[in-house]
């Protein structure tokens, strides 16, 4: 019985594994990421269903408790997260799941530490994990803002740090070559205290890619964990982290090139320069910054033989999403054509401003990617900037800038910029913006939503 029970198993394992790889394929696409997200938590639910039945399993109301209280609080913060707090929730989430890595390969270890196989992939995978829980939770202090998102650098730090890494994974192969489970204490301290070195000097404004590199980093602990059980009482259960492992892994090494690439910096870059710990000097920007009603704005927006919305963190915050495409529908019913301008790292998370405009029900085909638009603005009476700073910030051009050498939105080639935010905020770099002090540039000040308000009242009544 027990074997048929186990073909079964396998199974219904790979049956949750293609769900999770069409899940992936669904992601790639904003149409129907939504799908994406439904399959992958029903290939998770029912791999985590069919364990419960794993011959050899006991435990089972300690089990039943853990999945409790973890669903229980990930259903209620994901039910209340902002969703310009997403980001945050993401590396909690991720560096849970690096503990839980860390977690099987500590337990794997002080059971099974004689069998070499287990116990260097536990090594392996306890290394990974414990790096990516303790980094991510500084990556979650950071973008919370319990902690300053500037690039903390200690001095010596890159000695220190592979001196702290060297020490780590040497206490790893004392207890594989002397089969002592003592030397795990200093083995994983040390893990922690490395994730938490790698992470400080690295500012705000490349967490992005950091999270990312992190949850890739989780999966590959997984997987290798799952490589450790599959040695196991409990095997099958160690093929399907195996695969979800590497899935996660593969995915997330994608994604982490892709936005290194579209901050025009390598992912060694973003981890070992401190970018942003040093303020730019002697950067004295020329001009002013030049208030303008939203009367003025709705009349230059009316005949302009074309506008780009270039939505920002801004717009998210102030959930002003409807409120532009009301605005871009009557613009529309007014024979100027609107398009939208979308920097891959505009916002808080990747993809912030599709989902945001989406929601609003912006069809995807006015959605217009960075490489797609750029060559645009030289030929736009007007480009509207909507909360958006960082990502319109023509300083990435100037060599000693922070953002220097991030590919931007170039909107200050339009022929008219307006820029809709609060006040003086800097962005999420934190520096200056040199187009708010450009000849062709004004300001149309206050809240993203009221400000887009004031500009619908004026245009209904022109
Ligand atoms: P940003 O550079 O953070 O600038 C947002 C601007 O919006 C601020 O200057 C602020 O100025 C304004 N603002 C804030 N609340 C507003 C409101 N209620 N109404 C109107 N304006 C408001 O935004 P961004 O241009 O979208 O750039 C994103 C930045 O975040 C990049 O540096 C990126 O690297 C980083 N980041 C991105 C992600 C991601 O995955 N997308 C994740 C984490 C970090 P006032 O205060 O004057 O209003």
């Amino acid at each position: 019985m027990s074997d048929y029970v186990s073909y079964a198993i396998d199974a219904v394992y790979v049956v949750a594994v293609l769900i999770f790889v069409l899940g992936l394929k669904a992601l790639s696409s904003p149409q129907t990421a939504r799908r994406g997200i439904l399959y992958a938590g029903v290939a998770m639910l029912v791999a985590v269903v069919v364990t419960f039945i794993t011959p050899g399993l006991s435990n089972f109301a300690l089990i039943a408790l853990g999945v409790g209280i973890g669903g229980l609080a990930g259903w209620y913060w994901a039910r209340v997260v902002k969703m310009t707090a997403m980001p945050q929730m993401v590396a909690m989430f991720n560096g849970m799941g690096g503990g839980a890595a860390a977690a099987i390969g500590a337990v794997e270890l002080l059971t099974s530490v004689s069998d070499r196989v287990v116990a260097s992939l536990s090594v392996a995978g306890a290394i990974i994990g414990s790096i990516s829980i303790a980094g991510s939770m500084i990556a979650f202090l950071k973008l919370q803002g319990w902690m300053p998102s500037k690039a903390i650098v200690l001095p010596a730090r890159q000695v220190v740090n592979t001196g702290v890494l060297v020490f780590a994974v040497g206490f790893g192969v004392v207890t594989l070559w002397t089969l002592n489970t003592f030397w795990l204490t200093p083995f994983f301290a040390l893990l922690l205290l490395y994730g938490v070195l790698l992470t400080i000097p690295i500012g705000g404004a490349d967490m992005p890619v950091v999270i990312s590199l992190f949850n890739a980093l989780t999966g590959i602990a997984v997987a290798l964990d799952g490589f450790a059980l599959v040695n196991g009482p409990l095997g099958d259960a160690g093929y399907a982290m195996v695969i979800a492992g590497m899935l996660v892994g593969a995915s997330g090494s994608l994604l982490t090139f892709l936005m290194a690439k579209a901050m025009n910096r390598s992912v060694s870059n973003v981890f070992f320069a401190a970018f942003g710990a040093t303020e730019e000097t002697g950067a004295t920007i020329a001009g002013s910054m030049k208030p303008i009603e939203a009367t003025d704005v709705a009349a230059m927006m009316e005949y302009a033989n074309q506008l780009i919305i270039v939505p920002g963190y801004g717009m998210a915050v102030a959930q002003a999403q409807s409120k532009v495409k009301e605005l871009a529908d009557l613009l529309e019913s007014k024979g100027v054509p609107v398009k939208f301008a979308i920097h891959p790292v505009a916002g808080r998370m990747p993809g912030h401003m599709n989902v945001l405009l989406a929601e609003a029900g912006i069809s995807y085909d006015k959605l217009f990617d960075r490489d797609e638009i750029n060559a645009e603005f030289a030929n736009t009476d007007v480009a509207l900037v909507i909360g958006a700073n960082d990502v319109v910030n023509p300083a990435a051009h100037r060599e000693g800038s922070a953002l220097f050498g991030m590919p931007i939105l170039d909107v200050e080639q339009a022929k008219n910029v307006i820029v809709i935010k609060r006040g003086q905020g800097k962005g999420f770099a934190g520096i200056e913006n040199d187009l708010f002090y450009r000849d062709n540039c004004h300001m149309l000040y206050g809240d993203a939503q009221a400000a887009v308000g004031k500009l619908l009242a004026a245009l209904k009544a022109q």
